[in-house]
């Protein structure tokens, strides 16, 4: 039996502009360019199992300009998540801490909430 510990490896292929930007950042942290994709995918993921295991029964059902409605699956209740200046606000809860904002936040990116604000 061969003692190689080589892992499989599938090649994918990404735009051009982020493979040079993503270039860089490895670069900056000493990672070579596949380590640092790979990387990013684990924390992708890792986050997103993160966020189902912490809130199995909370889905994004809907993203408005200003407002992304959250559905609580097995209570089946709709929060209005909003975005004012620098902050969002659960309408339903009155909060801007309650498991619907955490799970908004959680997301900011998937949601491209810096070009909502
Ligand atoms: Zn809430």
């Amino acid at each position: 039996m061969s003692q190689d510990n080589k892992e499989e490896k599938s090649a994918i292929c990404v735009r051009s502009e982020l493979y040079e930007e993503l270039m860089k950042e490895a670069e900056e942290k000493l990672y070579n360019v596949n380590e640092h994709i790979e990387n990013i995918i684990d924390r992708h993921l890792n986050r997103n199992k993160m966020i189902s295991k912490m809130w199995p029964g909370l889905q994004i059902a809907m993203v408005e300009k200003n407002n992304i409605v959250v559905i609580n699956i097995s209570e089946r209740k709709f929060f209005d998540v909003k975005l004012h200046e620098n902050f969002i606000l659960c309408e339903q809860d009155k909060s801007a801490g309650c498991d619907h904002t955490a799970f908004v936040w959680m997301q900011a990116e998937d949601l491209q909430l810096d070009s909502k604000f």
